[in-house]
């Protein structure tokens, strides 16, 4: 099957349109072990490093089965930026969908138009037909890998699972094929679940979050530094399966609630809204810590962090903010800060 490539820096590209379009939604990822350079021709070394990370590839050739690319606006970085990937590149469709910034009314109305638009400009490209039909069943399916996802992210409460092997696994629900992923999902949980707990007691349980850190590498190198990622509140992790979609409503009026009501990024408009997720899990799952990570030139995580720096202190969790460079060298640098935050909590 032919894939539709996702530049997406939150999860707000409905997949069950691309998946009801005949196409596997594959969504791009980072590679921390090459620089941007060609990237930076175009745009200005002092941006987004992820973003950047992203044109690299994209420059230096995508997977071939890759038949199309949709940008969804996220932040400024994937909004602007786009304009540069529709000049640099040749796909027979490109398609920047403009998720809304605000949750309302009108926003959900702007949203369902835009997806209808999406709908539109995939059926002329292609010369296929989108059905209603064809859409609730892409929402099934994944409502049923989403809640797979929920219960094998559970087995990091339980113990059973460390953050980075879950992160591995959202990675590849995001990119592969989802019927046989739905397949590899139900053996995955089976098999963890028959393990004792493997993650030590002293290890310090900490909510992660903060820009899209996709590098499963960053996880393993911070739990190997004595944490252990109990949540999060990531684009490759809880906001991609937190929540499900309403299967009785119109299809598209669901696929578009769905993504106005999931937990928020901080590119989002209001930032309490975003807070409120972090705070519930936070509490349900007792965590010791925050720990906000902003990839380096991430405006919208560098905005946010005073705020979150105030509002865990009134709730009396320890908070830490990083900021970290697109490179493995460079995660080591980090763990003076890492280690005197785990001693501290
Ligand atoms: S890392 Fe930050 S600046 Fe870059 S795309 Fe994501 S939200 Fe935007």
């Amino acid at each position: 099957m032919k894939k539709i490539a996702i530049f997406d820096s939150g999860v707000e590209t409905p997949e069950e349109i691309i998946m009801a379009a005949g196409f596997t939604p594959y969504r791009l990822f980072g590679d921390p072990t090459i620089d941007p350079e060609k990237a930076n021709e175009h745009i200005p070394p002092t941006h987004c490093i992820w973003t950047r990370n992203l044109l690299e590839q994209a420059l230096n050739g995508l997977p071939e089965d890759i038949v199309g690319i949709i940008g969804t606006h996220g932040c400024d970085r994937t909004n602007r930026e786009f304009d540069i990937w529709l000049e640099c590149l040749d796909y027979e469709f490109m398609f920047f969908l403009n998720s809304p910034r605000k949750i309302n009314e009108l926003a959900l109305n702007f949203f369902i138009n835009d997806i209808k638009e999406m709908i539109l400009q995939l059926e002329e490209t292609f010369n296929i037909k989108i059905t209603n039909e064809n859409i609730s069943q892409a929402i099934k399916l994944m409502n049923e890998i989403r809640s797979m996802l929920k219960k094998i992210s559970d087995l990091r409460f339980e113990k059973k699972l460390y953050g980075y092997e879950f992160h591995s696994i959202v990675k590849r629900a995001q990119q592969e094929d989802k019927k046989s992923m739905l397949e590899f999902l139900n053996s995955k949980f089976n098999e963890l679940n028959q393990r004792s707990k493997i993650v030590e007691n002293d290890y310090k349980n900490i909510l992660l979050t903060g820009s899209e850190i996709d590098d499963t590498e960053f996880i393993k190198y911070i739990e190997d530094l004595g944490f252990h990622v109990i949540v999060d509140d990531l684009g490759v992790g809880t906001k991609y399966f937190w929540n499900t979609i309403d299967e009785e409503e119109d299809p598209i009026t669901s696929i578009a609630k769905y993504h106005l009501s999931k937990p928020i990024n901080s590119t989002k408009y209001p930032s309490y809204k975003r807070f409120e997720v972090i705070k519930n899990l936070a509490t349900k799952y007792n965590v010791d810590g925050i720990i906000n990570v902003a990839q380096k030139f991430c405006e919208p995580v560098l905005y946010d962090h005073p705020y979150m720096k105030k509002k865990c202190k009134e709730l009396g969790i320890p908070y830490l903010f990083v900021e970290v460079s697109y490179n493995r060298e460079a995660y080591k640098q980090l763990s003076t800060r890492f280690s005197a935050f785990a001693e501290m909590i």
